[in-house]
């Protein structure tokens, strides 16, 4: 029982205390998503990624993903890697904003800047550990 560590437990959006878990992030990840959708409603038929997905699958996606992001950037930060590096999928469909950010390196300084980002839907990039 672990009743006396729940006050402790610190569940501010974009702060890097406390000990988050998985559904954390797709919690706060939900919300960051539908709210773009919101200002978005035809974001669906946007998607760079074509294909049989249903509007609900691709929602589900866009969400897990924006979970695995936040959350690389946290364990960036919990374990005070040194860096980490955005990465696009370097094909013809990456967007403008995307392509400046291509390889741009992140410091363990400015995780705070990077978590404050707010990527588009249908980002297909990733951040890839830089550990010198
Ligand atoms: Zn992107």
């Amino acid at each position: 029982m672990k009743f006396w560590k729940r006050g402790k437990e610190k569940k501010d959006e974009g702060s890097f205390e406390g000990n988050k878990n998985f559904l954390d992030f797709l919690k706060s990840a939900r919300l960051e998503m539908e709210g773009l959708m919101d200002q978005d409603t035809e974001w669906f038929y946007h998607l760079p990624y074509k294909g049989a997905m249903s509007l609900e699958k691709a929602k589900d996606l866009e969400i897990e993903k924006r979970a695995v992001w936040r959350r690389v950037i946290y364990d960036a930060r919990r374990t005070q890697l040194a860096g980490l590096r955005w990465e696009t999928r370097s094909d013809d469909l990456v967007c403008p904003e995307c392509q400046k950010m291509d390889n741009r390196i992140f410091s363990f300084a400015e995780y705070d800047t990077l978590n404050r980002m707010v990527m588009h839907i249908g980002c297909r990039c990733n951040l890839v550990s830089v550990r010198e």
